[in-house]
């Protein structure tokens, strides 16, 4: 009997696929590094993933007594037919908050978190288009599929 023998590439791909806490840093990490270099991190930011939720995909608070940022992930986004780009998207929008300064110690730029677009522009200025063009057409097909 021949016995069945895991290649190493084949491990190292099973690992990439596990959607984790950790894997959630390594792309803020990405994304902070690469899209918001200018953007100083002035306080701990953290990030993990949250309960199933379907309509709220990320989150960001500010803890009134550590000062600390949290980072919430739709624990939706562990299952890996969720394009990483959709993962990528959530956690980018997030970090437009903390950089216009909401649930973040920084200078609030906006009235509203969402006003006007700023995300969309933000995201657009920071050489992110491909992830807005992503989410739109997933958004697309996923409300269609809420009904
Ligand atoms: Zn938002």
């Amino acid at each position: 009997m021949r016995k069945l023998k895991i290649s190493k590439r084949l491990s190292e791909s099973l690992y990439k696929s596990i959607r984790d806490d950790k894997w959630l840093l390594s792309r803020l990490d990405h994304l902070w590094t690469n899209y918001f270099g200018s953007v100083k991190q002035v306080n701990p930011v953290f990030i993990k993933f949250g309960r199933h939720s379907r309509l709220r995909l990320g989150s960001i608070r500010l803890d009134s007594i550590n000062k600390n940022s949290y980072i919430t992930i739709t624990g939706m986004f562990k299952d890996p037919r969720i394009p990483q780009e959709i993962v990528d998207h959530t956690i980018a929008h997030e970090l437009c908050h903390y950089a216009h300064g909401f649930s973040s110690p920084k200078t609030r730029l906006h009235k509203y978190p969402h006003h006007g677009g700023v995300i969309k522009k933000e995201l657009e200025a920071r050489s992110l288009h491909h992830l807005v063009v992503a989410y739109a057409g997933w958004v697309k097909q996923y409300k269609r599929n809420l009904r």
